[in-house]
């Protein structure tokens, strides 16, 4: 199998410690390229650096999570522009909508927002989306600006969610939300329903361990080299192999990251 892991927040400091054990374990476990997450202007240079220094399996995104929507001044934003220019960037993002936490006022995760979605249809990359508990004004903004190029990240809401996301266009990424027997269940008919072309696959790591995963893991810490616990748990979910899983949706991100 061989396996892309289209969202690791390896920029994170919980892997300062151990980052080239980390590569080395995702390589030894299939997973042969990862587009590190940036969610803020100093995660989003620590992806680009990292992407430099081993550029045959790293790749960036560069973005301000709605979290951080009320730090997007205008200023940040020129930064952001530039840093979104480097070649090592293949999309936009991580940007979108947080109503489940509101830690940046609405109107700023908006204001956030379309702004990202004007510099991604400018540069002409994909973008990274983040969406919680706001689908009404997010497809809407969506709509608003045109965007049919981008991947909904840890996709975790229902049908009518998803078939509004397929019918924009969009891809649909799925993390080890699937994996978890308490939350994640009713995500293991949502996922019958995603065209091969259009699912692409992600650890989301350090967060969102498998739940599957035996034994636990100590740190408690996630890593790409648990992506193929999320093939198994999408592929049981299908009624397909995991081989299959694996290499659909290795394709569907070649194609959309342009790599
Ligand atoms: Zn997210």
């Amino acid at each position: 199998m061989e396996l892309i892991d289209i969202g690791a927040n390896l920029a994170h400091d919980s892997f300062d410690a151990d980052r080239d054990a980390v590569l080395h374990r995702a390589r030894e476990a299939g997973v042969t390229q990862i587009v590190i997450t940036g969610s803020s202007e100093d995660s989003t240079r620590r992806a680009i650096e990292l992407s430099r220094a081993h550029p045959e399996m790293l790749s960036a995104t560069a973005g301000v999570h709605p979290h951080h929507a009320a730090d997007l001044t205008e200023a940040t934003m020129r930064t952001l522009r530039t840093l979104a220019r480097e070649p090592e960037v293949r999309a936009v993002g991580e940007c979108g909508l947080d109503y489940f936490r509101d830690f940046s006022p609405r109107d700023l995760q908006r204001r956030a927002f379309g702004w990202q979605l004007e510099l991604a249809m400018e540069l002409d990359k994909p973008v990274f989306l983040h969406q919680r508990d706001a689908h009404d004004d997010f497809i809407a903004i969506l709509r608003e600006h045109g965007v049919r190029h981008g991947v909904a990240h840890c996709f975790t809401a229902g049908e009518k969610e998803r078939d509004a996301y397929l019918e924009l266009g969009l891809h649909i990424g799925i993390t080890g939300w699937i994996n978890d027997e308490r939350r994640g269940l009713h995500l293991r008919d949502v996922v019958k329903g995603i065209p091969p072309d259009r699912l692409m696959i992600e650890t989301d790591a350090p967060y969102l361990l498998p739940r599957d995963i035996k034994p636990v893991p100590k740190s408690r810490r996630n890593e790409p080299m648990y992506l193929p616990y999320v093939v198994r748990a999408i592929a049981a979910a299908r009624g397909e192999s995991p081989e299959a899983v694996a290499a659909a949706s290795t394709a569907s991100a070649r194609k959309f990251f342009g790599q």
